[in-house]
């Protein structure tokens, strides 16, 4: 496993990580989590994410299980937890980053994973009805309060996180050290142009989501939906339809013989042209079965493959459907 700083922060995170959204519960109960996880670690995989929202809070409480059966030193691991969507009904605790939400919502975290701290916290979203300044105070405090470790935030706009760090800068508290946006073959602006001065300005570390735009760049989707897949599950119907796009899956047919080419999976694939960007601190892979996890983590064996040359027609393969 190749490791690599979290932004310009001295923490070291495993360039493949490890996420639980949409599986976890769902699909992962504690003990295939617990197996997915030490796949994961045997891969040498250091950070493992997760949010509040995810599964209503089941899923901290699957992740927090399956890591006191592992066992492994608290030292040894990284976990996240993300905060906005909230989970109640309250007017106070339900979309927002307001200070009264967001000293609650750790509490509720640490607990329902049974862990003394949580090593990165994020702002799931923005929230245009607090001020920034209330929020990064929240979050400095919970830092300062030995809850958390670091602090970042997730799909804000460059103007947005600028103005976070501006103002924490201004007034000696803990910054932001990273973003968590999404990023794949697809999906590609905010990474590479959006936020382009803020790596060398702030140091802006990146945790990037959906390597394989949930699992339709691992080429599953060509023909419909399967059988046993994530667009087929119960409450994530909205998927459906991005997962049945066809400028995209004309793109994966497209990249197929590249992967042939390479000599590996459509999915190692595009978790490899995740990993050779030098400003992703860390890709957070998803996988519904521990071989998943097996054959993503040899993506580390085929990033070195990926010639400037080869990049470039994986690219021009996503041509049009590339937002
Ligand atoms: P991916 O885009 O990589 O999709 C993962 C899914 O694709 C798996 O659950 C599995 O679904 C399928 N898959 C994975 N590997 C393979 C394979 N080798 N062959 C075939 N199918 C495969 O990542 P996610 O969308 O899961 O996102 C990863 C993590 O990022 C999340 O767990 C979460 O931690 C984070 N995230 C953060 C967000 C944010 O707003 N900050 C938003 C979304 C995710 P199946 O088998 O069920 O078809």
């Amino acid at each position: 496993m190749e490791y690599r700083r979290l932004g310009r922060s001295g923490l070291k995170v495993s360039a493949l990580s490890f996420g639980s959204w949409v599986t976890y519960s769902n699909q992962l109960d504690t003990k295939l989590a617990r197996e997915c996880m030490a796949a994961a670690r045997d891969a040498g995989v250091n950070f493992f994410d997760n949010a509040e929202t995810y599964a209503a809070g089941a899923s901290e409480t699957i992740m927090g299980a399956a890591l006191r059966e592992l066992g492994w030193a608290r030292e040894h691991y990284v976990v996240s937890s993300k905060f906005f969507w909230g989970l109640s009904d309250d007017p106070n605790g339900k979309n927002t980053l307001n200070r009264k939400y967001l000293l609650g919502a750790i509490d509720g975290s640490l607990k329902r994973f049974g862990l003394d701290y949580i090593d990165l916290i994020y702002c799931h979203r923005p929230d245009p009805n607090t001020p920034v300044e209330e929020t990064v105070w929240a979050m400095h405090d919970i830092i300062n309060r030995g809850k958390a470790l670091y602090w970042g935030t997730s799909e804000w706009s460059a103007d947005e996180i600028r103005a976070a760090w501006e103002i924490a800068e201004r007034h000696h508290l803990h910054k932001p050290v990273m973003e968590q946006p999404q990023y794949n073959l697809f999906v590609r602006k905010r990474v590479e142009q959006e936020y382009r001065r803020l790596y060398e300005d702030l140091g802006l570390g990146l945790t990037t989501w959906s390597p394989l735009a949930s699992g339709l760049l691992s080429g599953k989707y060509v023909d419909g939906i399967p059988a046993g897949s994530r667009g087929t599950l119960k409450g994530y119907e909205w998927l459906q339809e991005r997962l049945r796009d066809e400028p995209r899956n004309a793109a994966v047919r497209k990249l197929l013989p590249l992967a042939q080419e390479v000599g590996c999976s459509l999915s190692q694939l595009a978790i490899a042209w995740c990993l050779r960007n030098r400003n992703v601190s860390s890709v957070i892979t998803g996988a519904s079965r521990p071989a998943q996890v097996v054959e993503n983590m040899k993506a580390l064996e085929v990033a070195p493959r990926l010639t400037p040359e080869l990049v470039d027609r994986l690219q021009a393969a996503c041509e049009g459907a590339v937002n």
